[in-house]
């Protein structure tokens, strides 16, 4: 499992940092997140789900039926879209509004 970072994509908030349980994330010298040791990554997701500008890509191996997909979240106000990108470019978006996260 591994994540990848789209540096233009990255308005610097710092939130995937603060996310990261392993303190895997920095800043670079521009104030854009990277990850140095992306072998360290288990695949937590945390910080996925704190990037609301969907700099943050998920790779959505075969084992989880992915087949090479990648998942990123984009958020506005409550509602988060996440974004499953097939390796063919076709992406997949599926809304959830955030106060009814408890409801299932
Ligand atoms: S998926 Fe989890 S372990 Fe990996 S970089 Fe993101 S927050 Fe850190
Ligand atoms: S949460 Fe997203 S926008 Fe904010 S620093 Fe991390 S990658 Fe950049």
């Amino acid at each position: 499992m591994s994540i990848r970072i789209t540096q233009n994509n990255c308005v610097g908030c710092g939130r995937c940092i603060e996310a990261c349980p392993g303190n895997l994330i920095k800043k670079d010298a521009q104030g854009k997140a990277v990850i140095k040791h992306i072998s360290d990554c288990w695949g937590c997701t945390s910080c996925l789900k704190e990037c609301k500008t969907g700099a943050i890509s998920f790779y959505l191996g075969a084992d989880m039926g992915g087949a090479g997909s990648t998942l990123s979240v984009k958020s506005k106000g409550d509602i988060r879209e996440w974004c499953v990108t097939s390796p063919d470019g076709s992406v997949q978006v599926i809304e959830v509004n955030k106060k009814d996260a408890n409801k299932y």
